[in-house]
């Protein structure tokens, strides 16, 4: 049986500045309600793909120039970022990108700017943030330019919560964090997963950690993907021990 994928992923290129050919003809697919898994080494084309979904790609000189994107049934290229944003796919961009000299609860309330829905209801969804991230909560008046690294990290998931998205692409959240935090941000992942419904599709360099946490994993190498599969198929292939895992 097929699960519905909430994403499809048709063999897109991307060129970066008219010239450099970054995505080669990549497919993948999103299951609905899932945790997917996009691995592989530094330059492999991770964010490029995240990017290209959530359209900004544009804003870095590169195109879409093969393929298409399918969204809940909707192709979805060149779309805005604004546009996806009300159709339920936001993005949490690489190194975190905060405001840093907004507090982290006016980083939060950014979150919410495309919505339409009154105080109440943007107050009720700010209680839900805290309730993932009690850390948050605690920081909420510090300017977040001085929270640490994972605090900046779970401002910036907590933000994309405030769109109340369908899909969240996270690009590399483990990037520059103590393993312990690592745990505790793919922990929260694994919650809103479960208990909110919020489908991801996570960019990740640590294998080992995403793979632990995902359903589904496709592995990017030199912009084309080369292995795909489930994840716990994947953690016990032994080419990804090998390549990937760190050991053989
Ligand atoms: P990383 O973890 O280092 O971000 P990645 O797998 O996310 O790795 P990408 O950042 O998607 O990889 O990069 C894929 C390729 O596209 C690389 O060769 C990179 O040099 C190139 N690239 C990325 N961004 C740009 C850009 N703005 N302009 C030109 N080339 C780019």
């Amino acid at each position: 049986p097929t699960q519905a994928n909430l994403l499809e992923v048709n063999n897109i290129e991307v060129l970066y500045n008219h010239v450099i050919l970054a995505l080669k003809g990549v497919s993948l697919e999103v299951p609905k309600g899932g945790i997917t898994a996009l691995l592989g080494g530094n330059g492999a084309g991770k964010s490029t793909t995240l990017k290209a979904i959530s359209n900004l790609i544009h804003s870095e000189r590169g195109e879409v120039t093969k393929g298409s994107i399918i969204y809940d049934g909707e192709n979805v290229v060149d779309m805005s970022p604004a546009d996806l944003v009300n159709r339920g796919v936001v993005q949490v961009m690489e190194g975190r990108h905060c405001f840093e000299h907004l507090t982290v609860e006016e980083n939060l309330l950014t979150g919410a700017y495309t919505r339409k829905e009154g105080r109440s209801e943007i107050a009720a969804d700010l209680e839900l943030v805290y309730e993932y991230f009690p850390r948050l909560k605690e920081r909420r008046r510090s300017q977040a330019g001085y929270t640490s690294g994972g605090e900046q990290q779970m401002t910036a998931i907590g933000r994309a919560l405030m769109s109340r998205p369908q899909m969240i692409l996270l690009d590399e959240p483990s990037m520059g964090l103590a393993p312990q935090l690592v745990e505790q941000i793919f922990e929260i992942v694994s919650r809103l997963n479960r208990e909110q419904g919020v489908t991801f599709l996570l960019a990740e360099q640590n294998t080992n950690v995403a793979l632990r946490y995902a359903n589904t994993g496709f592995i990017l190498e030199n912009g084309r993907v080369v292995m795909e599969g489930n994840a716990k198929e994947l953690r016990e292939n032994p080419d990804v021990k090998e390549f990937y895992l760190g050991m053989s």
